[in-house]
């Protein structure tokens, strides 16, 4: 049976993220309850606002319940939802789930280039980023590996089971970016 992928639906983009777990052979569904975290194999945190996302996670007493599906089951987090994964964020500091050890600085990109679409390198293979009000990660700790850069700086980073990008890849055509997660699936 192909996996199981929840995706974080309190704020963002939810469809574009199935419509691109269904072309990388996984089946998607929307998660808002820590009832629906049951039978996942795997969880997407979309891009959105990540302080608005962070109240929302807490209204629902959600913190926990993906803090402990995060020990168990891999999480992959898209700009936003990468830096609710990070364990340190900055500009300006606020709380996160702390699964990952990165530290990320948030609209970093300043606002002259806050969104612009970049053609990365992604072990190998181009592949096209989309960036919105990204965050960039400053710094990464020693376990992660970085999988693609921009500029110099990380844009998607593992670390254990968990992945991270700074960038959309559900807007991008391709499958590539949601096959590496769907791949890790299960393993
Ligand atoms: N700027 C947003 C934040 O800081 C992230 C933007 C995005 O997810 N596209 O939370």
């Amino acid at each position: 049976m192909a996996p199981l992928v929840g995706v974080l639906a309190l704020q963002g983009d939810f469809e574009a993220h199935r419509k691109a777990l269904e072309r990388a052979g996984a089946r998607a569904v929307e998660v808002r309850t820590a009832a629906d975290l049951e039978q996942l194999d795997g969880l997407i945190i979309p891009g959105g606002e990540s302080s608005t996302m962070l109240k929302l996670l807490d209204l629902e007493g959600l913190v926990q319940p993906l803090q402990e599906f995060g020990k168990q089951k891999p999480i992959f987090g898209t700009c936003a939802g990468a830096i609710l994964l990070a364990r340190e964020v900055l500009n300006p500091h606020q709380p996160s789930l702390g699964l990952m050890d990165l530290t990320v600085e948030r609209n970093a990109y300043g606002r002259q280039i806050d969104s612009r679409i970049a053609t990365i390198d992604v072990q190998g293979k181009p592949a096209e980023a989309v960036f919105i009000r990204a965050p960039i990660i400053r710094r990464v700790g020693p376990n992660a590996k970085v999988l693609a850069e921009y500029r110099g700086d990380p844009v998607m980073v593992e670390e254990g089971k968990h992945l991270v990008a700074t960038f959309h890849p559900e807007l991008s055509a391709g499958d590539r970016i949601h096959r590496e997660f769907v791949e890790r699936l299960g393993k």
